[in-house]
């Protein structure tokens, strides 16, 4: 029997777990740990509450989590309640999978003044994350900015932009909705240091800004090049800038506008104890298509500044570091014997959610090929790492459990919603009657 503790319960958790499942069959325990009682990471936390078909794929976990030889342990963090080292004394490997949870800084001053938040934070907020719960964003003024040209800014200006109407069917949570609808913000600067044919921004995600109740994308297109360039493009690429070009032939009036700001470089943010202005300064590419300034500045007026320009992976004692990564070291996944990494902690925040699953096959098939089923680690894996958490007083917690919490949750909805998300964690376990 081999024993395996997977860290994080997010997709790349959940594919790694899966394909360990399949390798070894009953050969395996297979655990999966996560801080939370709740599982799926970042498709619970990060993944968009109006884009309810993409958050399915937790049905596939599910399935996972309800194999024979799979345990969810939940309410446990990895780092803090138990070691590394003392996890590898009880389990032949242990994959770290607890992607990338903080905000990469700005590095410009004035970004800790109130009103300058990371989309950890924001994306948290709306979407229930416990730690974000009391963030209470500042939505009074009628300016806001987004710094970043990738999918989540496009969440960020789009969840800002939305009407209450357009939020039914969607599962976010009742504080973030009450004060969205209250909210003053009627522009939005989406700012970009490159130009559109440097965008990661997906067909999909942008095709929506078109289509939205009360507002309306703007774009420039002498920021443009002239339309021959976008044959060089990739086709997925190529879909979305023309998808961009596009939004300057919408002729409609609507109360709020989302302006596309690109060669756009934030200096720093200013204002009078809170932000109330970015001073931009102008870019122009060079030769290798990096952003270079030209030295002429101008001001976006913004009383809320959300960065949306990536992730780092929290660094864990014990654990080698890539500082420039922000991820853990290591290669295809291994990071030293016994210890791996998968998903965004071996990779940093790119991809989609498919993209960890290749990511957690690899490494499971590194593991099989060094461990192969039918072999014996001698290792106490489960019954020793439960006996741990009970001698310190660690209330750790089972799929079971998460299933009562998800009904609960499914009983508080409000109508036409799948769920309302209990936001503390001091709900979650009250649940559970501890
Ligand atoms: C705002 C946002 C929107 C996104 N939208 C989309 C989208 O629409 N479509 C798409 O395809 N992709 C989307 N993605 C990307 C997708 O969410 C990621 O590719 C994926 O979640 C990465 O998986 P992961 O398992 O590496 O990390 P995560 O999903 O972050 O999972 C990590 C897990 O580890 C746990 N954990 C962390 N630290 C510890 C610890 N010390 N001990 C125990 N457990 C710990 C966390 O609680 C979490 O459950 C989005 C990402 C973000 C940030």
């Amino acid at each position: 029997m081999r024993h395996f503790a997977v860290v994080g319960s997010g997709p790349a958790g959940f594919y790694t777990a899966e394909a360990l499942a399949k390798a070894y069959g009953e050969q395996a325990q297979i655990d999966i740990l996560d801080r939370y009682p709740v599982p799926y990471g970042l498709i619970r936390f990060g993944v968009a509450p109006d884009h309810q078909s993409l958050k399915a794929v937790s049905k596939r976990y599910d399935k996972v989590a309800e194999t024979g030889g799979v345990g969810f342990i939940g309410n446990v963090t990895v780092g803090r309640d138990v070691s590394v080292e003392e996890l590898l004394d009880h389990y032949d490997a242990v994959i770290l999978a607890i992607g990338a949870p903080h905000d990469r800084k700005l590095g410009i001053p004035g970004e800790d003044l109130p009103g300058v938040i990371g989309s950890a934070e924001f994306v948290g907020w709306y979407n229930g994350h416990p730690d974000f719960a009391d963030l209470d964003p500042p939505l009074g003024g009628t300016h806001a900015a987004v710094i970043g040209n990738g999918n989540v800014a496009l969440d960020v200006a789009r969840i800002l932009s939305k009407t209450r109407d357009e939020f039914e069917g969607s599962d976010i949570v009742g504080h973030a909705l009450e004060a969205l609808d209250r909210s003053a913000i009627r522009t939005i600067t989406i700012l970009g240091r490159r130009g559109p044919h440097q965008i990661a921004m997906t067909p999909k995600e942008l095709g929506e800004l078109g289509h939205l109740a009360a507002a309306l994308p703007i774009v420039d297109l002498a920021d443009f090049p002239p339309v021959e360039a976008d044959e060089a493009l990739e086709p997925g690429q190529r879909k979305s800038v023309t998808i961009l070009r596009e939004f300057a032939n919408i002729r409609a009036n609507k109360p709020k506008t989302m302006i596309f700001d690109f060669f756009a470089k934030p200096l720093a943010i200013e204002g009078e104890g809170r932000a109330e202005r970015l001073i931009v300064e102008r870019t122009e590419l060079d030769e290798r298509g990096a952003a270079r300034g030209t030295g002429e500045t101008y001001e976006v007026p913004a009383s809320l500044v959300v960065s949306c320009i990536g992730y780092s992976t929290p660094a864990i004692e014990g654990v080698p570091y890539d500082d420039r990564g922000g991820k853990f070291l290591n290669e295809s996944g291994r990071i030293s014997d016994r210890l791996y990494c998968v998903g965004w902690a071996r990779r940093g925040p790119t991809g989609t959610i498919g993209t960890n699953r290749p990511d957690g096959y690899e490494v499971a098939e590194a593991i099989a090929a060094e461990m192969p089923a039918g072999s014996d680690g001698g290792r106490s894996g489960r019954a020793g790492l439960k006996r741990l958490l009970e001698e310190r007083g660690v209330r750790a917690t089972d799929f079971a459990d998460w299933r009562k919490i998800e009904r609960a949750e499914e009983a508080a909805a409000r109508a036409g919603s799948p769920r309302e998300k209990m936001v503390r964690v001091e709900q979650w376990l009250e649940t559970l009657g501890r």
